[in-house]
């Protein structure tokens, strides 16, 4: 299973770093984090509305006003304006603040886990997504396919990073086959999610869990070993369980008046995928189709700039009903907390398999 890749930098180089404190070095992977976190704000808010992430510079969203360095600092321009527009007052959501502070304070964990290693380089990019995904999901409900793409191909530089560098951890055996760990990661992980797909609209008769969930799991396949992996989907259930209960309670104790059974019986507007087509999709996903067809519709619209393919969010208005909870945030949140909690998570899950089957 894919552990820690070895340190990038030779013993020499290392000695140098013994000069700088442990605390300044984090405080500086923290400030980076934090400055990657004000990019993620600009995926956050462009890419499910299909608009360019490079093109327009930032600007406020209400007086259009383009906004200067100094309004750009990450944490400090929000705090220090209130989170309020420099230039017309408008009052600016507190995502952009969060955002910031979790992708500075996840950067810092990673860094604290991993040490100064390629694996940390690795995850440092594969945690911006994961962030970039949560909140997209959140508000949307849905996961851009760049981003996938992008965590997928992050977990298979990572696998063949551990190739070159022979690293024993590269390879898993799966029946007397030597196989790549990227590999059998992204097939189990998406399995067990385009089954839960498939099962959801069988016996809900709607769309219980999004292609971009199988999606996302796939990738986190090829990143994470198996076992930490699974790990974290079972996490992502309890903490779906809990936090998703919760607030369907305090949403319902909200809005007493609604009549509770039409709200919460009724399936959303959008009619259910037909069977045969959730299955061939399961298929495609499994052996990545879907990445063709994207990097095939990048080269596209890269070649005839005019016309972009990017599909707006407004085309396919999804209206979720009281109890539809994107389930993506708690994989990530979840991924996150496993990846950063790793010796933690897998000595509870020890503990707990040794007490399971009542051996010592
Ligand atoms: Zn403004």
């Amino acid at each position: 299973m894919g552990g820690e890749c070895s340190p990038p930098f030779s013993k020499r180089e290392d000695a140098s770093r013994l000069i700088m404190p442990e605390w300044y070095i984090g405080l500086v992977v923290f400030i980076y984090g934090a400055v990657v976190g004000s990019f993620l704000n600009v995926l956050i808010y462009r890419l499910p509305r299909g608009l360019s992430i490079v093109k327009p510079r930032s600007h406020c969203p209400s007086c259009k006003t383009e906004l200067r360095a100094r309004d750009l600092v990450p944490l400090l321009s929000f705090l220090w304006q209130r989170g309020k527009c420099r230039y017309c007052g408008a009052r600016i959501s507190w995502r952009y603040f969060w955002v910031e502070l979790a992708t500075g304070s996840l950067f810092w964990g990673i860094y604290w886990r991993y040490g100064w290693s390629w694996d940390t380089l690795f995850y440092v990019l594969f945690a911006a997504a994961l962030i970039a995904a949560f909140f997209i999901d959140l508000e949307h409900f849905l996961i851009p396919d760049g981003l996938n793409v992008f965590m997928l191909a992050l977990g298979v530089a990572r696998n063949v990073m551990l190739i070159a560098e022979n690293n024993p951890q590269a390879w898993v055996v799966v029946g007397g086959w030597k196989l790549p760990y990227a590999l059998v990661g992204a097939i189990v992980c998406t399995a067990i999610f385009a089954t839960i797909a498939v099962m959801g609209r069988v016996m809900f008769r709607k769309d219980a869990m999004g292609f971009g969930d199988v999606k996302l799991a796939r990738a986190i396949g090829t990143m994470m070993p198996l076992n930490l992996a699974l790990l974290a989907f079972a996490g992502a259930v309890a903490l779906g369980a809990v936090v998703g209960g919760a607030l369907v309670l305090f949403t319902l104790k909200q809005q007493p008046s609604t009549p509770a059974p039409s709200a919460v019986g009724s399936a959303p507007t959008v009619s259910p995928e037909p069977l045969t087509q959730m299955l061939l999709y399961s298929l495609a996903v499994l052996v990545a189709l879907d990445v063709l067809v994207f990097l095939y519709d990048g080269v596209r619209s890269l070649l005839s700039p005019g016309k972009s393919s990017a599909v707006p969010v407004e085309e396919e208005e999804f209206v979720p009903g009281l109890t539809t909870i994107p389930f993506g945030p708690y994989i990530v949140a979840a991924t996150l907390i496993a990846l950063i909690g790793k010796p933690y998570v897998l000595s509870l899950w020890n503990a707990y398999w040794r007490w399971a089957t009542g051996g010592g």
